[in-house]
């Protein structure tokens, strides 16, 4: 599908855009691919929503030891990304569910449940990785202008009405609409994630095989992994995928499956809670 970022001053979006529409005959296919922020705009937008969707989480900020090894994995997959413009910020949340999930602008959220299930670093980088690559691909940003249209975005972003953007933001965070993604984004953002850990030098495999290790989890405990599976169902499809691309890129010995940190960091998380 065609690729459309607008890279202009915002004051110009909605005029871009408005002309973008207005000249394409098939509108509703493009549109999912449209993007009309540009990075400062994708960022304020990621405040903004990042304020509304802590409301409703428990941040873990209990062991700055957890915390600070999940911020330089991540940082360490952001620096062989294609968005190295932007700052991430990378946040646990107290919570048992194995899931993971990105706002536009750079804000990446990880369950203690994920790093829980994670089996190696490898597997944690792999969830990591693909969520970074949802921002790599401004998927948020571009669902989003999929979702509101144009008229609602010129309320929000040009914030004429910040009480309806306080609103709308509420209702988006809430049901998730901002994460569920086309399959094609999906797809993206498995490519994003294998290409910045094999650059990272961590073992790409750790992607699929997390699939697996889910694919267990699920036979024993289906209620953790309800969320993940709504918005990344494990398909043989995405499995093949991943193996295909990891089988197309050169030789690199010593990519990295585990690390003692990683070990370390799991003996330190605090037990699960009960259900
Ligand atoms: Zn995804």
């Amino acid at each position: 599908m065609r690729k459309i970022c607008f890279r202009v001053p915002m004051t110009m979006h909605l005029i871009f855009a408005v002309i973008l529409v207005g000249g394409l005959s098939n509108c509703a296919a493009v549109l999912s691919d449209v993007n009309i922020f540009n990075d400062e705009d994708e960022v304020e937008l990621g405040n903004r929503f990042s304020k509304e969707i802590e409301k409703d989480l428990t941040l873990y900020k209990r062991d700055p030891v957890v915390s600070e090894y999940i911020r330089q994995l991540g940082a360490r997959l952001v620096r062989h990304s294609k968005r190295t413009n932007i700052a991430f910020h990378f946040k646990v949340v107290d919570a048992e569910e194995v899931n993971a999930f990105a706002l536009p602008g750079g804000y990446v959220y990880v369950n203690l449940g994920l790093i829980r299930a994670a089996e190696n670093e490898a597997e944690l980088a792999g969830v990591m990785g693909h969520e970074i690559g949802h921002v790599v691909g401004s998927h948020g940003a571009k669902q989003l202008t999929k979702q509101l249209g144009f008229a609602a975005l010129e309320q929000i972003v040009l914030g004429k009405n910040p009480n309806e953007f306080e609103k709308l933001a509420g209702t988006i965070a809430r049901t998730g609409a901002l994460m569920k993604y086309s399959r094609d984004a999906e797809r993206e953002a498995d490519a994003y994630a294998v290409r910045q850990m094999w650059d990272a030098g961590i073992d790409p495999a750790g992607i699929a095989t997390f699939f697996e290790t889910l694919r267990q989890l699920h036979k024993r405990q289906p209620g953790q992994l309800e969320q993940f599976f709504s918005t990344h169902p494990p398909t043989d499809e995405r499995i093949q995928n991943v193996r295909t691309q990891i089988a197309r890129q050169p030789r690199k010995p010593n990519l990295r499956k585990d690390s003692l940190r990683f070990r370390e960091v799991k003996k330190r998380l605090p037990p699960p809670k009960r259900r």
